[in-house]
């Protein structure tokens, strides 16, 4: 936790509003050196206010803050970047929507996080650039994942639970609540573990370990992108849901367009035969991918 003065300066993101009295607003705020902060914007729905067109949601700012007992008070705010080209975009506007109720939910009041400062601006970034073949679905489970990283509940995806070996690619068996693989000797007997196949462990692992730069780089097959979603969305709702918080995000998390169905069989086209999954590549290097539209 970070020593705040009377009188403060910092940049912020905007996560959440909500109206409070007649002119004021409560901001729900994230900031790379106080975490997440709530704070009071007087008289921002009077149609005179200065500081309105300021502070809109997933919006960066930099603000200046008067220490008070209640709500820290607004006093300036200044546009940074308000993301003006996502916005024209109703499938960016919900993911960008997503991933800053992501940090919402896994950010405690006053907790530093610098590095999740830096994963939040770079994911909205990159959402903000129509023009990037990369598709936003593949930044939103990378997102996911190093999100879970930062905020302590990284799932371990490269060594068994159990025995501590490197898993190996062949079929393992997640645990979902334990947040992590079991290897096939390993894994307990009962409802508790799924098998997850080698590919689906592999861009997982490739996406946790990857920085964006090269993470963006490498288009994954449709129905193994779905797959790893559908497990992602399903840990990330077992984590939330232990800390017995977020109802209101969950239910909207369970309307989130998840990823594209699926338009490949799961056998191979050629042979009509199972694809060997310890042999094939899941991350599809070589097909280039085209522009969002
Ligand atoms: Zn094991």
């Amino acid at each position: 936790m970070s020593e705040r003065r009377r009188l403060y300066r910092t940049h912020a993101l905007i996560l959440r509003r909500r109206d409070h009295r007649d002119a004021d607003r409560i901001l729900t705020v994230f900031t790379p050196n106080y975490g997440k902060l709530e704070l009071i914007a007087k008289g921002v729905r009077k149609t005179t206010s200065r500081k309105a067109g300021h502070l809109e949601l997933f919006g960066h700012t930099s603000l200046l803050v008067a220490q008070a007992r209640t709500w820290d008070i607004i006093t300036e705010a200044v546009n940074v970047n308000s993301f003006t080209a996502l916005r024209s975009d109703l499938e960016r506007i919900g993911m960008a929507g997503y991933l800053c109720e992501l940090v919402d939910c896994f950010t405690e009041s006053d907790d530093e996080n610098q590095p999740l400062w830096d994963l939040i601006l770079a994911a909205l970034h990159e959402l903000d650039d129509l023009a990037s073949p990369v598709s936003p679905l593949l930044l939103q489970h990378w997102f996911e994942l190093h999100l879970l990283s930062l905020t302590g509940f990284q799932p371990q995806l490269f060594h068994c639970l159990a025995c501590d070996a490197e898993l190996t690619p062949v079929t393992n068996f997640i645990h979902l609540a334990e947040g992590g693989v079991y290897c096939p000797a390993c894994a307990p007997s009962g409802g508790q573990v799924e098998p997850i196949e080698a590919d689906v462990l592999k861009v997982l692992r490739f996406w946790q370990s990857r920085p964006w730069s090269v993470a963006r780089q490498v288009a994954v097959r449709p129905h193994i992108l779905q797959r790893a979603g559908n497990l992602l969305y399903r840990y990330l709702l077992t984590v939330l849901e232990r800390q017995l918080k977020s109802v209101d995000f969950l239910r909207r998390l369970q309307h989130m367009p998840r990823s594209v169905p699926s338009p490949h069989p799961a056998r191979s086209p050629e042979t009509g035969a199972p694809q060997d999954t310890a042999s094939q590549n899941p991350l599809n290097e070589e097909s280039p991918r085209h522009a969002h539209s």
